[in-house]
């Protein structure tokens, strides 16, 4: 995106633009000299000064003297200050929960897990991430800011309130979990709540398998089969928070499986973990995995699964044209077996959209719904650097 011409704009919104833009780049580029900076952003070398010293006072960044390599100046260096500025990051697991401080940049400044305790409610279970959330920000460097919280839940989330329709894995029903944290933790910074699979496209797009690309699906999950849809950088969310449930997308309605949502043949219902486990004649989920690390490309066993997985891949593709597909989760292991027979039910999307189509596994591992929930919580900071720093400092003052 060009950051320098934009019709219309103030000069107020274009510094905030290009402000937001040169921070978005330190955060996910990490340390880059100021002449990449020119070259990456498109602003000229006196902008690009102008607004690091911005940031600098700020605290966002911090600029380093280069080791001085080969012939002519060179140029200073600058690295986001990841320990001035963090999010909390709070990941509700189906097994456990975690919370991680996360700095600028990325980097994972502090994190503790917790267990969940069978019948614990919504409430009780923040009330306890409080006593870690407090003991992780009593180790945050002095005069450092958190600027934002964002948490992860494997359901159903309504985007503008935190709302928690139904997280069935947890046994969550219609849980306001945005306004238990901000409650329990007392705070006023802003809490995004998404869905998990939701947060680990926004990872592996930001870090991972699908850095550097715009338009990309991720196809993750292991009992139910979410998705994420990233277009043009940024998620697809649908008007209320819900899009993305690739899971239910009708493929085999005449002689499907009913879905726990209530329908027949939903994808979830031909790929999912139950489908696979039965393929593959195992029981557990730890066998599945362990059972697909073991087999061999075009394991016979799973063709029927290879063939759904790769009919729902090409409807996708029809669809969203991205650039990347990736697999996350139990369906990196599956694509590598089953590959083969994604590619050839990919023959059946139109021929357009798979021009520079690949398709690849996840790179972040189980890490990657912290990340999500981290890059989500920076959203507005990369939107307006210097705003929302200020809102921020106002709010934990208050
Ligand atoms: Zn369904």
């Amino acid at each position: 995106m060009s950051t320098t011409t934009l019709a219309g704009a103030t000069q107020d919104e274009m510094r905030k633009r290009n402000l937001g833009s040169l921070l978005r780049h330190l955060h996910v580029n990490g340390a880059c000299s100021r002449s990449e900076l020119t070259a990456l952003t498109g602003l000229n070398r006196s902008t690009v000064g102008a607004l690091t010293a911005e940031l600098e006072e700020a605290g966002l960044v911090r600029s380093e003297q280069p080791i001085g390599h080969g012939v002519g100046r060179p140029s200073i260096m600058v690295a986001p200050a990841g320990e001035r500025a963090y999010v909390l990051a709070v990941d509700v697991g189906v097994e456990h929960a975690s919370v991680a401080l996360i700095g600028l940049g990325g980097s994972v400044l502090a994190r503790r897990e917790l267990q969940h305790v069978p019948g614990e409610t919504p409430r009780k279970l923040i009330q306890r991430a409080r006593r870690v959330v407090d003991s992780l920000v009593a180790t945050a460097a002095d005069g450092s800011v958190c600027i934002g919280i964002g948490v992860s839940v494997p359901g159903v989330v309504r985007h503008s309130d935190g709302l928690v329709h139904i997280a069935p894995n947890l046994g969550w029903i219609e849980v306001p979990l945005g306004s238990i944290i901000a409650t329990v933790l007392r705070t006023n910074l802003p809490i995004a709540i998404a869905n998990d699979a939701d947060l680990a496209a926004i990872a592996e797009h930001a870090r991972g398998a699908a850095r550097g690309l715009s338009h990309v699906v991720m196809i993750s999950g292991d009992v139910g089969v979410g998705g994420g849809i990233i277009i043009d950088g940024r998620l697809m969310t649908g008007a209320g928070g819900y899009g993305g449930e690739i899971g239910h997308m009708v493929i085999n309605p005449s002689g499907g499986r009913s879905c726990r949502c209530g329908s027949v043949g939903c994808w979830e219902t031909t790929i999912g973990e139950q489908a696979v486990r039965e393929a593959l004649g195992v029981l557990t989920e730890s066998e599945v995995r362990a059972s697909l690390l073991e087999a061999t490309r075009g394991d016979p066993r799973l063709a029927e699964v290879g063939r759904w997985l790769g009919l729902g891949v090409a409807n996708l593709v029809n669809i969203c044209n991205p650039q990347a597909v990736v697999f996350g989760g139990m369906f990196g292991d599956l694509y590598r077996v089953v590959d083969e027979a994604v590619a050839q039910q990919l023959g059946n999307s139109l021929a357009a959209p798979l021009e520079g189509l690949v398709l690849r596994s996840a790179a972040l591992g189980p890490d990657s719904v912290s990340m999500g929930a981290a890059e989500r919580a920076f959203l507005s900071l990369l939107d307006d650097p210097l705003g929302h720093l200020a809102r921020c400092r106002e709010l934990s003052a208050a």
